[in-house]
């Protein structure tokens, strides 16, 4: 069992998903942690953890595993649309014709 609050805090922000998300309301996974250590929030907070996530902090804290606060959003990690220019640009120098693909090797 952790001896301090920051032992705690520490043990808790091991078991986090470390994505730095800020869905469940801090700033960072240790700042969630150091909170939940203090008892300032609860252990459901966290949906990138998920129910698994709230089991291993109610291990961890002693309380009981609560179903994830819909306050935070739905399980799972934050889902983004990335666009990588870098690709289409490839994608469509692939299309060129071989021959001009060619000639520019040849100038260099
Ligand atoms: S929601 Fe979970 S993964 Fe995201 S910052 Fe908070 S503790 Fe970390």
């Amino acid at each position: 069992m952790p001896t301090t609050e920051d032992d705690l805090a520490r043990l808790i922000d091991a078991a986090l998903p470390q994505t730095q998300c800020t869905r469940c309301g801090y700033p960072d996974c240790a700042a969630y942690a150091r909170a939940v250590a203090c008892g300032e929030a609860g252990i459901n907070q966290c949906p990138p953890g998920g129910a698994e996530g709230i089991e291993r902090l109610a291990a961890i804290t002693g309380r009981p595993a609560l179903p994830l606060d819909p306050a935070h959003g739905a399980e799972g990690p934050l889902r983004l649309a990335l666009i990588d220019e870098a690709g289409a640009s490839a994608a469509r120098c692939a299309s060129r014709p071989a021959q001009s693909i060619a000639s520019s090797a040849r100038r260099r």
